[in-house]
């Protein structure tokens, strides 16, 4: 069976973030990466059946920071 340095669980959003992060950082630079995945491609489950609106944290700040402008 072929080794890798990291195994990511699941093609979803997360997933694939975190594959692409890993990717470009420095310090896996000569890693390898594998995402396994169960459906037939990725991003098929809750990341692509959600409402796209997205809950990240600079809305938060904005969030937090809205009674500074009041
Ligand atoms: C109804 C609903 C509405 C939402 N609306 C929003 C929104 O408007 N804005 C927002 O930002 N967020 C929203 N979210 C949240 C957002 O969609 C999820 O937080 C995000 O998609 C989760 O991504 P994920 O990669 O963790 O999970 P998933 O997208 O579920 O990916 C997990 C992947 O792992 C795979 N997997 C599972 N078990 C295994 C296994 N044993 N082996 C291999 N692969 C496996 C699955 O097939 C899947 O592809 C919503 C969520 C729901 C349920």
């Amino acid at each position: 069976m072929d080794k890798f340095d990291v195994c990511i669980a699941g093609a979803g959003v997360v997933g694939l973030a975190i594959a692409y992060q890993l990717s470009r950082a420095t310090s896996y630079k000569n890693k390898s990466i594998v995402i396994i995945e169960k459906e037939n491609s990725f991003g098929k489950i809750t990341s692509s059946r959600n409402s796209e609106v997205i809950h990240a944290g600079f809305i938060m700040q904005l969030i937090v920071s809205k009674p500074s402008y009041a």
